[in-house]
């Protein structure tokens, strides 16, 4: 079968995410055959860098084979088994060894990382209401946040393209400014920009505090808003208020977690911890579906009662998951065992140092990395420059899927010194090519 075949298949039967399937008609799905390392292989044979890790999932590579054989040697004895009532060594053991990672020391299971967004969104305000303080039901998120797409999580999403249609289903969360870096007035730091943003949350928790369960946040990068970046102050602060007005602090790490920024948690780098860690995404290597949230003592035990409604009454039927559970265990053991955040701290230097060309180019602002990730922002005239870009990229076999005009790359940790030489000279040769063809399409909104 060619990738024709495949093609007008998957547009008859499959509604495919974040799509209007319209414009498939104009721009075709890419229908991919296999995977290995950093490379998708389509069913013509050609290849593609895979620079945004799979929508920032794939954390070492496709194909890694010690995940496959951790997940193999789990199928061997045990596939699925409830977790209310039950249990087993794959989730008992990851949660430990997530505890030890954290200081947080109980985990709970879902499946994707807007399920885990709902927990925790529904875990600190069950905990208030367990304290006698049911009036803490409300959420602060920052503009340009995002938490995921279910209704809960779309909440205290600000992407106004996935939110506003559904305005009228959501509760309304308070929008606190976003410490990212780009805002800086002339003259003013990273630092003094998140010193502000920080500011401004303070106003509203010194008036609020009393209805506000948490404020939930995407520590060190905010990635659906185009990887902007902000300084770790604005986290010491925003921990700091949180205890100062009594309100939980929700660090979503959902795709900043396992080393993307550099540390194995982003949180790390500003020393503090949060009250809920929501974790999903590379937690499996990009291999199956699973989130967690880990919470500590003081919340777990508010929930420790004889009355069943005092508990926690959550649950996912593949809560827990052992397939996942083991695949995430060998990705604990192969970023410790072979060092990979040393080496990727390396091997980021080594690219950063490829991109510095790119970064010196006229039309390209705001060039700005974190551990993982690299962005920059594109001055182009062209109304249709993320799906322009992301077309001539896919041309030279390179899968790059900009925001806006802010460009990314989110790469699997595997990537080599000539994959990165490669997307440099990819990027730079289309970003000569959009600049000299006019655009022909009308502004759309670009989606991530
Ligand atoms: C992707 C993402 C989510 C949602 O995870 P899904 O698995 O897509 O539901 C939530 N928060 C952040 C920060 C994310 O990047």
């Amino acid at each position: 079968m060619s990738n024709q075949d495949w093609l007008s298949r998957s547009t008859q039967a499959v509604w495919h995410p974040c799509t209007q399937m319209k414009r498939h008609e104009r721009f075709p799905l890419v229908p991919i055959a296999s995977a290995q390392g950093a490379w998708l292989t389509d069913f013509d044979g050609k290849r593609y860098l895979d620079a945004v890790s799979s929508w920032w999932v794939n954390l070492l590579g496709h194909g890694h084979p010690r995940i496959k054989q951790a997940i193999r040697d789990q199928l061997d004895t045990l596939e699925h088994v409830m977790l209310a009532g039950f249990t087993h060594r794959p989730v008992i053991e990851l949660s430990e060894r997530l505890t030890a990672l954290t200081g947080l020391g109980h985990a709970f299971y879902g499946s994707d990382g807007a399920s885990a967004t709902e927990i925790a969104l529904k875990m600190s305000f069950h905990y208030w209401k367990n304290n006698g303080q049911a009036e803490k039901c409300r959420f602060i998120s920052l503009e340009n946040s995002y938490h995921g797409e279910t209704v809960g999580a779309l909440a205290v999403t600000d992407v106004p393209l996935f939110s506003a249609t559904y305005a009228p289903l959501l509760q309304k969360a308070l929008r606190v400014p976003t410490p990212d870096a780009r805002l800086a007035a002339p003259g003013e730091s990273a630092s003094d920009v998140a010193r502000r943003a920080a500011q401004a949350l303070e106003n509203v928790l010194a008036k609020r505090a009393g209805e506000v369960a948490a404020l939930i946040l995407e520590p060190l990068v905010q990635g659906a808003a185009g990887m902007a970046m902000y300084h770790p102050d604005y986290l010491r602060e925003a921990r700091r208020l949180c205890d100062r007005y009594r309100v939980h602090l929700i660090a979503d790490e959902i795709a900043v977690g396992f080393g993307r920024t550099g540390t194995l948690f982003a949180c790390e780098q500003a020393g503090i911890r949060p009250d809920f860690l929501c974790l999903s995404k590379g937690i499996t290597g990009g291999f199956l579906p699973l989130s967690c949230v880990l919470t500590s003592d003081e919340v777990y035990r508010a929930f420790y009662s004889d009355d069943v409604r005092d508990g926690f009454l959550h649950s996912h039927s593949y809560t827990g998951n052992p397939l996942a559970c083991s695949a995430a265990l060998a990705v604990l053991d192969t970023l410790q065992e072979e060092d990979i955040l040393a080496q990727n701290r390396d091997k980021a230097a080594r690219f950063s140092h490829l991109l510095a060309p790119l970064a010196a180019r006229d039309d390209v602002r705001h060039f700005r990395q974190q551990g993982m990730i690299w962005a920059f922002d594109v001055e182009s005239p062209r109304g249709d420059f993320a799906q322009a870009f992301f077309a001539a990229m896919l041309e030279r076999g390179c899968l790059v899927r900009p925001i806006g005009t802010s460009v990314y790359f989110m790469p699997p940790y595997c990537l080599q010194d000539d994959e990165m030489q490669q997307l440099a000279d990819a990027t730079q040769q289309t970003l000569d090519q959009l600049s000299r063809s006019e655009s022909g399409a009308t502004s759309q909104p670009a989606l991530p």
